[in-house]
C-alpha cells in the first residue's frame, strides 16, 4: 500500500475501526441500557447541553450509601445517549464516593487531561475516545457523568431529589 506509514494502522485498519466504534455507539443509541424513570429515586437530576440540545435526566437509588440503581432518561444524539447508557454501567452498585470519582474521571479522559482507559465495567466505552478529536462533541459525551455528578453532590448537601426543576420550569 502506498500511503502506508511504518508503524501506525494503515487507512484501512483506521477505518475499520472507526466503523466499528460507530457501531458500538450505535448500538448503545438503539437500545439503551437501563434507560427510563426510577420511582422514589432519592436522585433526580436533569442536564442539558444546548450546544447539541441533549437532554437528559439522570435517577439514583441509594441503598446503603451505594447507587443500588441507576437509570436515565432523555432525548440527545447518539454520542450522549450512548454515553449516557455506558455511564450507568459504570457506576451502578458504587458508592457515591465512587461514583462521583469514576464520573471526574470519565470527564477528565475526554478532556484530553488524563490518558484514555476502558473501564473494566464497560469495556465499550472505549468507542468514546474518538469524540475527544471533536471538541464540540465531547460536552454530549460528558453530559450524563456531569449530571449524576451534580446529583450526587446535591444530594450529600441534603436535597432531596424532585427538587430540581421540573419540565416546566426547565423548559426556558
Ligand atoms: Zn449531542
Amino acid at each position: 500500500m502506498a500511503d502506508e506509514v511504518p508503524g501506525t494502522r494503515t487507512h484501512q485498519e483506521e477505518a475499520s475501526l472507526d466503523q466499528l466504534y460507530r457501531d458500538v455507539i450505535f448500538e448503545h443509541y438503539r437500545r439503551p441500557h437501563n434507560k427510563g424513570a426510577l420511582d422514589g429515586a432519592e436522585i433526580v437530576t436533569k442536564g442539558n447541553n444546548p450546544v447539541c440540545g441533549d437532554r437528559v435526566t439522570v435517577y439514583g437509588k441509594i441503598k446503603d450509601g451505594r447507587l443500588d440503581d441507576v437509570k436515565f432518561e432523555g432525548k440527545a444524539c447518539a454520542i450522549c445517549m450512548a454515553s449516557s447508557s455506558m455511564m450507568t454501567e459504570a457506576v451502578k452498585g458504587k458508592t457515591l464516593a465512587e461514583a462521583g470519582a469514576v464520573a471526574d474521571n470519565f470527564k477528565s479522559m475526554m478532556r484530553n487531561e488524563v490518558p484514555f482507559e476502558a473501564l473494566p465495567e464497560v469495556p465499550d466505552i472505549e468507542a468514546l475516545e474518538g469524540v475527544r478529536k471533536f471538541s464540540v462533541r465531547v460536552k454530549c459525551a460528558t453530559l450524563a457523568w456531569t449530571t449524576l455528578k451534580n446529583g450526587i453532590v446535591e444530594y450529600q448537601a441534603g436535597k432531596q431529589g424532585g427538587e430540581t426543576c421540573t419540565e416546566e420550569s426547565c423548559a426556558t
